[in-house]
């Protein structure tokens, strides 16, 4: 019986004891987990190509393929515990690869095709990669004078003088080579967080973290056997890396790895032409799929859809629910944790959803919600701290940032009792969990916190107004007041007109005070490569132009 048809017979926190004894053990082996234990013949993953091709893949391929690439690991002088990165496309060979380096015992550090060339030399010199993988396409982003022993293999084409190809180091290879066996405290990634609110941090994800992955996918997702799961983040960041590579490894739910970017016509196209019954995505991918307007009418067999990353927009849902023909789950984590807090859509867990809400803590962590100036709870709809009582979530995994001493005591209490997640909320008496803001965005106005989302929420609301970012600005009475950074849709034009439309759509929707005291129209929003809104660069902006 496969790991998936267990999920029904067990109570949640039984299921959490057993997952922690498969992945946190001292002989627990990542690819022996993540592939060698399905059966050969099980389908681990369809490829699709830009033509709707289709490449399939089952767990025998993989193990095979990834045992020559780990013993080629092996030949370039890869040891366990080596950092080996890779700037790969979603394709056979990324799954491939990834395997054979866990297979190896070496720590993968993901780079997301998106990263212009500093992006990519920042996370390599901190790393120490030994090995890159690239895709011939991304090797001029590489910097000719790597480190005196870094090895390049590049993938799918030519490369450099002096750089391994793919190909043929594979071909050089026999399979057999055996799973290394590190326990559940070995590093299994050296991630980075997206950067939203400033530079990146690092961070080890041990083996034993996939405990915590397997059980959202079994609780968080209810993938089941019979599913066709697609998470279509990209690999490159944590929520693509954790739920559509390792959570699908972990679980052997029939998985979607779509080659390429985002086009809304092709992700329709992928959802019904494969029968897709399980999605995930950003929410700028549904809100980008509703954007694209009525497309041709395509059969679907969603039985759920989820979406985490940032807040949901309410207006998604309305359009989700006919559209998809299910509403989208909220769900919400972090790279330092993984999901924490979801709608869930195991049945056991499952409830009404509420607009607004991303659900309910998730097995295995007991999430709350801290007063703002004491490490006390925060009573019932009182906002505050989100953070986790460590003491009492046996999945956490996370110790600290890598290199970064302050920021690392600054994510937990002085007792170590509760992880910060750095995040503002309030739950209800049901226990339904509310985002408001991160801590940085949060906007003091004489006395009042307020949260940019519900306010932008507000703003993308008028039909002229693609997107829109709020953020405090200083002022000498109320302490700080919001200024607006608003993205218009194709053809509509700026006016003094149209501001002052907005301030009275949010005096009206949202309160009287609260309202932009200046909109400024801009062409795009700054945003991480995976999409999130740097509010924290409009403010740098704001600072600079007005010479402050
Ligand atoms: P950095 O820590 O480098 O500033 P980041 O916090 O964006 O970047 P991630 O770990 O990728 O890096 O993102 C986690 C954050 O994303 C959460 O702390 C939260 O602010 C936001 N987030 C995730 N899911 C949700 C959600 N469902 N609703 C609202 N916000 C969310
Ligand atoms: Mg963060």
């Amino acid at each position: 019986m496969s790991l998936v048809d267990q999920q029904s017979r067990t109570d949640p926190a039984t299921r959490v004891s057993e997952l922690l004894e498969i992945y946190a053990g001292p002989e627990a082996s990542a690819a022996g987990l993540l592939c060698d234990r399905h059966p050969a013949e099980a389908h681990a993953y369809q490829v699709v190509g830009r033509d709707l091709s289709i490449q399939r893949l089952s767990y025998g391929e993989l193990r095979t393929q990834s045992e020559r690439f780990a013993a080629g690991l092996a030949e370039l002088g890869v040891r366990p515990g080596d950092r080996v990165a890779t700037l790969l496309g979603k394709s056979v060979e990324q799954l491939v690869a990834l395997l054979g380096i866990w297979r190896a015992g070496a720590v993968q550090v993901p780079l997301f095709t998106a990263f212009a060339p500093p992006a990519v030399a920042m996370r390599l010199t901190a790393s120490r990669a030994k090995v890159v993988l690239v895709d011939a396409d991304q090797r001029p982003k590489l910097a000719r004078e790597g480190p005196p022993e870094w090895r390049i293999v590049v993938v799918g084409g030519a490369g450099e003088p002096g750089d391994e190809d793919f190909a043929e180091l594979m071909a050089r290879q026999d399979k057999g080579f055996p799973a290394a066996r590190l326990g559940g405290d070995a590093p299994l990634l050296h991630v980075f967080t997206s950067g939203t609110t400033g530079k990146p941090k690092a961070l080890e994800v041990p083996v034993r973290a996939l405990a915590s992955f397997h059980c959202y996918m079994e609780f968080g997702l209810d993938v089941r056997p019979e599913d066709t799961f697609w998470n279509a983040a990209d690999p490159g960041w944590s929520y693509g890396l954790y739920y559509g590579i390792l959570g699908s490894f972990c679980t052997g739910v029939p998985s979607v790895l779509l080659r390429g970017g985002f086009s809304a016509e092709l992700t329709f196209d992928v959802l019904s032409k494969l029968d897709v019954t399980n999605f995930a995505a950003a929410p700028t991918v549904y809100r980008s799929l509703r954007a694209a307007g009525p497309t041709t009418p395509r059969r679907l067999r969603l039985r759920a859809a989820s979406a985490a990353g940032e807040p949901l927009t309410p207006e998604v849902n309305d359009w989700a629910r006919e559209a998809l023909g299910v509403p989208v789950h909220d769900h919400y984590g972090q790279t330092e944790t993984g999901m924490l807090v979801n709608n869930h859509h195991h049945p056991a867990l499952r409830r009404p959803l509420r607009s607004g809400s991303m659900g309910a803590s998730m097995p295995g962590w007991t999430t709350v919600v801290l007063e703002e100036d004491a490490d006390k709870r925060a009573a019932p709809e009182v906002a505050g701290r989100i953070a986790c009582d460590v003491p009492a979530s046996p999945l956490a995994w996370f110790r600290g940032y890598l290199d970064e001493p302050e920021k690392s005591r600054e994510k937990f209490s002085e007792d170590k009792r509760w992880y910060l997640t750095g995040d503002s909320g309030y739950v209800d008496s049901d226990g339904y969990y509310r985002f408001v803001s991160r801590d940085d965005d949060i906007i003091l106005m004489a006395g009042y916190r307020i949260g940019p989302f519900d306010v932008e929420s507000v703003l993308v609301l008028h039909p002229d107004v693609g997107e829109a970012a709020v953020i405090a600005a200083p002022d000498e009475i109320r302490g700080e007041v919001l200024e607006a950074y608003v993205v218009l849709r194709d053809g509509r034009s700026a006016s003094e007109e149209l501001e002052r439309e907005l301030q009275q759509l949010v005096k009206t929707k949202y309160s009287a005070h609260a309202y932009p005291r200046r909109v400024h129209f801009v062409s795009e929003l700054p945003k991480t490569p995976s999409g999130k809104i740097k509010r924290y660069v409009l403010r740098q902006r704001r600072r600079d132009g007005a010479g402050e």
